[in-house]
């Protein structure tokens, strides 16, 4: 029933642009990081979009322009955050495995700082540095041990997990760093998982970490900025959204009187509402113990139902009157996982357009060519202009990098 992205008719973008179709607000995107800042307006934070959520280039330049900076895992990415015409200095480089030719492009180009994983990571930094003859800034990530009672896929602060450093070697990680002639160190990182409903464990997180920030002080270890990470989540179905401003109250509370940049790395939080997937019915199929409406967008556009059994609202664009029933909404992709939605009540018949809702972060981002499938086209809507973002993909391009040899 929603028919429009701002004043622009989703029926008339599916027509001019086709279909399945990733439509982005940009008013929405303005919106959600405006909420950051507005809730957070007393410690003037850094926001550093997380880059993995939507790297589309009109979506990082949009955030450049508003003044973010990025968190990337990635050298593609810092290639993309630099395409955007984004800045290097407000560039954080998060991730387990960096590269040595990943670390050597971001020193190149001047990042904000590492947020390094484990000791042999710093020992790399520290070799490239040294062989280019730069000094590179570390901030630590430390695993706080908190359970951010999420999907255990997107769970990353727990001791099981493969991220950061354990809380209790923090200190002796970063006397080790200290010692690394090449390192300058510059702040701390936590991060301790996605989707979070629950204000609680992003809390005590921040409440261990500053305990850590004191006792590196009192060992001579001064820091410029403390990183607490994304994580926010969003209402797709019936959770609760965490309430940005008690947070952002919580954190001032904890905060006050040091004299650490507070820098955030919020992701799904900036983007997720501000996306839509449009796709197009094509057959209703009623099988022998359930109905299937097979739509043309798939797993490999929208794989988070796949992969997390992850719920996002579906809805039929139009009104035409139609009699509902109960499907599982599918693609055309021969596998079993590839549904968007499960035993969804729609009213709709082959031809019409549907709506998957909230499909900004994690979702075009995630998205690969299995069955030789093209990537679908995005669109920024801005009132009534909507602008193509990206074309959709061609067979061509898909075969481009191969050969047909004997
Ligand atoms: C993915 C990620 C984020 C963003 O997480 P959201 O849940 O999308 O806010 C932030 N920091 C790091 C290190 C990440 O890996």
């Amino acid at each position: 029933m929603t028919l429009y992205c701002e004043q622009t008719p989703y029926s008339r973008l599916a027509g001019e642009f086709g279909t399945p179709l990733y439509v982005y607000s940009q008013a929405a995107l303005t919106g959600a990081f405006c909420a950051y800042t507005d809730a957070f307006a007393t410690l003037n934070p850094l926001v550093c979009y997380a880059v993995k959520a939507n790297g589309n280039l009109s979506i990082l330049k949009h955030f450049a322009v508003l003044g973010s900076g990025f968190d990337i895992v990635s050298g593609g990415e810092l290639a993309r955050v630099l395409a955007a015409g984004g800045d290097a200095g407000k560039t954080i480089f998060s991730g387990v495995g960096k590269s040595e030719a990943e670390i050597e492009f971001a020193l190149n180009a001047g990042v904000l700082c590492f947020n390094v994983e484990s000791l042999p990571e710093l020992d790399r930094i520290q070799a490239v540095a040294e062989r280019i003859g730069k000094t590179a800034p570390v901030s630590l990530r430390i695993n706080p041990d908190v359970d951010a009672k999420t999907h255990p896929y997107i769970s990353t602060g727990l001791k099981s997990n493969k991220f950061g450093i354990a809380y209790a070697d923090a200190p002796a990680a970063y006397r080790y760093a200290a010692g690394l002639g090449r390192l300058k160190i510059t702040g701390i990182d936590c991060h301790i998982g996605s989707q979070l409903t629950d204000l609680s464990p992003l809390v005590e997180a921040c409440e261990r970490i500053l305990l850590l920030v004191d006792r590196l002080a009192a060992e001579g270890i001064e820091l410029e900025h403390i990183d607490l990470g994304g994580g926010i989540g969003i209402v797709y179905r019936d959770e609760n959204a965490p309430d940005l401003n008690a947070y952002a109250q919580s954190v001032a509370r904890m905060m006050a009187g040091r004299r650490q940049k507070l820098v955030l790395e919020p992701g799904r939080s900036l983007v997720g509402r501000a996306g839509t997937l449009l796709t197009r019915v094509e057959f209703v199929k009623q099988g022998e113990e359930k109905n299937f409406v097979i739509v043309d967008a798939a797993m490999n556009d929208l794989m988070r139902p796949a992969l997390y059994h992850a719920y996002h609202r579906i809805e039929v664009v139009g009104q035409k009157k139609r009699q509902p029933f109960v499907a599982d909404v599918v693609g055309p992709i021969c596998e079993t996982g590839d549904f968007l939605g499960k035993e969804r009540e729609l009213a709709c018949e082959a031809g019409d357009l549907l709506l998957v809702a909230d499909a900004g972060a994690y979702c075009s981002s995630m998205a690969g060519n299995y069955n030789t499938r093209n990537r679908a086209a995005e669109v920024l809507v801005n009132g009534s202009e909507a602008r193509l973002i990206r074309r959709r993909e061609t067979w061509e391009q898909q075969m481009a990098n191969e050969t047909a040899c004997l």
